[in-house]
This record gives structure tokens, sequence and C-alpha cells, in this order.
């Protein structure tokens, strides 16, 4: 029943709360539907790894604006059967696609907890914003930054690499830029990157304003990093003419093959020629949480700023990206901005500044540190590491296994976590793209493709803690068979792992 409120008037107002009228049948449906997420992670290996959606399930997201309420449990259902079966399966051991993180339960459930709470991290006074500031202390310690290092989380790494650059630009054409626009001293800014990069960097100078003809994408060596001579050399002739260098951005684990630039030569070229040094860790970055891979990243404690990504290798629940930045105080002076409702004080809810808003283009913010904590307090980043060397292993025993298959071929060298490799054949870029959406479409696992020296590759990206050395024999197998019935080589003999994985 509503529960009816008279005012003085004597008008009748009837509740309009959301909360459940009957708390104890939304507590049984709520423990259902959390039993059955846990089953659903516990039991994943017994699900295709993905499945195409049937045209009957898409066609009921075309309905019409949901006037009236409905049952929570038919809600529930709805979700149950049409949507949950239908994911990108990036849980699943078999998703080697791209590169996803597998989340975890603790992630899951820390999710949870952190919509009971429903902070709201812009800004006040409150112990959800120091959770926040504890990710920050702890990745301001595991990188070696100095004290007066910021930090902020936001969606992933293509919006921290963006205001990395808006940072960058504020920082070398002052704050005053902020009010007067880029103008003229603006068009001049050049920013270079390699060949390899993340297309999100040259999305970010086109937001920024900067345009993507002033990023310059300097050419790659055989390992796919950056070439440090010719980038000096690019800058030399870019100052001759005028224009002002202004950020270099190296990549810590390059989005096709692992690749990382040399962080310790860039540093020394960055500091030398004074611009700003940012690196896109987006996964390659937490390799700083295992000993044995943490010295390839030698050199990324010199940055100016950090861009990674948790959602990937630091296995939480999507979305959560960070940005690091060396000089705290730079940082802030790109974004902060004063507001009399934002008004700042000494005491009271609205103390505690400066606040996250200030350090980034977002005023409310959700609470992506609680699913962080609980997975950095909970594993360690000792177990978290071990996780991350072990995705390598399992790496090094697909390239173990590609060469020693006389129908597949190896295309890149295997760095950290990701193996591109192809079915030889014929018409290899036409059939090794129907081998992939073959094998996707079979549940069996989930490889992407990219084209490295023009060669379509099937990649496959070894980022989920759950991934084993039989869920890469899967993968093997089933590019071996769909591409013998793809390009009528017959029935083609499985050769055994030459060796185990670690
Ligand atoms: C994934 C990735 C990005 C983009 O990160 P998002 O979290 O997807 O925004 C950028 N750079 C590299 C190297 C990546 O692997």
């Amino acid at each position: 029943m509503n529960e009816i409120v008279r005012n003085d008037v004597n008008t009748a107002v009837e509740s309009a709360s959301l909360d459940p009228q009957d708390w104890s049948a939304f507590r049984a449906l709520a423990h259902r539907m959390l039993d059955e997420t846990i089953d659903s992670i516990a039991n994943v290996r017994e699900r295709p790894v993905w499945q195409p959606i049937p045209d009957r399930v898409r066609a009921e997201f075309r309905a019409d604006v949901p006037r009236a309420a409905a049952e929570l449990g038919d809600v529930y259902r709805e979700f149950s059967e049409n949507i949950a079966p239908y994911a990108t399966g990036n849980v699943h051991p078999g998703f080697m696609g791209w590169v996803h993180g597998g989340g975890t339960a603790v992630g899951m459930v820390a999710e949870m907890l952190a919509a009971g709470l429903n902070a709201n991290l812009g800004g006040r006074d409150h112990m959800p914003i120091e959770v926040e500031r504890q990710i920050v202390e702890w990745m301001r310690q595991l990188f070696g930054f100095p004290q007066g290092a910021s930090g902020i989380l936001v969606t992933g790494t293509s919006m921290a690499n963006l205001m990395a650059v808006l940072v960058a630009r504020s920082s070398a054409l002052g704050t005053l830029a902020r009010q007067h626009g880029i103008g003229n001293d603006g068009a001049l800014l050049t920013a270079y990157t390699s060949k390899a990069a993340h297309g999100c960097i040259s999305r970010a100078m086109d937001i920024a304003g900067l345009g993507t003809d002033a990023l310059r994408r300097i050419d790659i060596d055989a390992d796919h990093r950056i070439d440090v001579a010719a980038l000096r050399a690019q800058i030399a002739i870019d100052r001759e003419v005028g224009f002002k260098p202004f950020l270099v951005v190296a990549s810590a684990g390059t989005v096709d093959i692992g690749a990382i630039d040399d962080l310790e030569a860039l540093a020394a070229l960055c500091r030398e020629e004074q611009i700003w040094f940012h690196v896109d860790g987006a996964f390659g970055a937490l390799a700083v949480l295992s000993d044995e891979l943490a010295p390839l990243l030698a050199g990324i404690e010199l940055a100016d700023s950090i861009a990674l990504d948790f959602h990937k290798w630091g296995q939480v629940p999507y979305d959560a990206g960070f940005l690091l930045v060396r000089d705290g105080e730079r940082h802030r002076q790109a974004f902060a901005q004063p507001a009399a409702y934002l008004r700042r004080e000494a005491r009271g809810l609205a103390a505690g500044s400066h606040w996250p808003c200030d350090f980034g283009p977002d005023l409310s913010r959700g609470f992506r540190a609680l699913k962080t904590w609980f997975t950095l307090k909970t594993f360690g980043t000792e177990r978290l590491g071990a996780a991350i060397a072990r995705t390598c292993a399992l790496a090094k025993y697909l390239e173990a296994r590609v060469v020693a298959e006389p129908k597949l071929e190896l295309l890149a060298p295997v760095n950290l976590n990701i193996v591109c490799f192809r079915y030889r054949a014929d018409d290899a870029d036409g059939i090794n793209g129907e081998i992939v959406a073959d094998i996707q479409e079979s549940g069996i696992a989930a490889p992407s493709s990219t084209t490295l020296d023009g060669k379509l590759a099937i990649r496959a990206a070894i980022v989920n803690h759950r991934t084993d050395a039989s869920d890469i024999d899967a993968l093997v197998s089933a590019v071996l068979e769909f591409g013998a019935r793809r390009s009528g080589d017959g029935v083609v003999e499985i050769a055994a792992p030459p060796l185990a994985a670690q």
C-alpha cells in the first residue's frame, strides 16, 4: 500500500519513492540475482565464448518507451534470457580478442557495493574520495612518481590520453589559452608518436583542437618500437620551420603486438627538448606489478604522465581507466574552474579541496575507485602481477605451438601477451578473415584480427586471468580445423602440444 501523507492544507500527496513496497520479496529476488551472477562466472566454461544475437532477441530491443511499471522479476527474466547470453564473452577464458580484461567475482561484488552507496566522486568531503586518493597514491608509488603527483580514474585510456594531451597543451601554451583559445601559438604545436600507436592518440589531437595533422607518426623498427633517431630528426625539422614540438606519446604495449618503446631514450630526448613525455600504457603499464616484467618498462618512472587501464590486465570490471601526472599542479591548472556552487570550505561537506572535478572534465563521477581498491587489496599486487606474467607465459606457449605447426605462420615477435599468426593458404587474407569469424561463431574461442605489413593476422591477446594452456590448445585446433575446411586442405593431423605451459 502507498503511504498517504497529508500536509497543512490537507491535500494528499502520494509517496513517490521508488523503493520496493515489499522489501522481503525484493531481498529474495536480489539474492537470486546475486547467486545466478556468481554461478555464471563460476561456470563460465560451460557456455560458448560468444554467440550471435538472434534476430528475435534484437527485435525485442526495438520496443517503445515503457510508460507503465513492470515487475522486477519480469525485467530480470528478460535480462537473463536476452542480454546475459549475448554479451561480449570477455569473462570467458577462451576470449582472446582485442585487449579485454576478464573481470573478477571480487570486482563484481565491489561494483554492487559501490552502487549501493551511490557516491558522487566529483568532490566534497567523504570517504569514497579518500579511496580514490588511495589508488592515486598507490599508483604514484608503483610508478616511482614524486610527491605532488596527481591522478584520476576515468572511463578508459582513450579519455586518459585525451586529458594528457590537454594537460600538455595547457603546459605548453600557458593557462591563458584556456580563456583565449589555442590561437596562433596553438596552431604551431606538434606532437609525436609512432606508427604503431593506438588510434585514440590521433583522436585526442582532433578533440583537443590541434588537429590530427599536427601529430607526426614516426616510423617503427622491426620490433614495432618507435625509431628514436627518426623522431629526433623530425623534431629538428619541425623546429627549423617554426613549429613548436610539445608532446611525445610513447607506447608501453602497442595494441597490435605489445611492443614497448624505448622509454629511457624517449625520456632523455624529451628532457633535452623540453617536451612533455606521455606514456600510453593502456594495458602494458600494469606489467609493473610483475617483478619479472617490470624491467621492460624501465624509464616509465621518468614520464610526465601515464595513461593506463585497470580494466585490462588489472582485471577490474569495466570501466576503470587512469591518468597519473607527475606535476599535480599542472594537471589541476588544465581543468580547475571556479564556480560559486562548487565553493570550497574549511569544514563541513564542502571541505577537502582539491576535488577530482579539478583534475578532469567530469563533474559527477561514479565510484570506480571502489572496485579498483577491492581488486588491489584482495589479490595484492603480487597475485595480480603473477596473473599478468602468466598471460605472457601462455603467449610464449602459443608462439611455440604456432612455430611447430607447418600450416601456421608467426607474423610478429611475441613481446608480452599478444600473438599474431595465420594459417598458410593461397588467399591467406581472405581465408584468415573467415577463420576468425568461424571460430568466433563456433563459441570455442574469440580471437580478433589485425593487419601487419599488409597481411591479415589472427590476433590472440591473452589478458584474462582464467585463460589456460587448454584454451590455447583449443584455439590452435580450431584454427587448423577451420583453416583446413576453408582452404580445402582436407583432414589435418593436429600435432601434440610441444611443451607444457608454465
Ligand atoms: C585499449 C587501448 C587504448 C584505449 O583504451 P580504452 O580503455 O579502450 O579507452 C589505448 N591504447 C592502447 C595501447 C590500448 O591497448
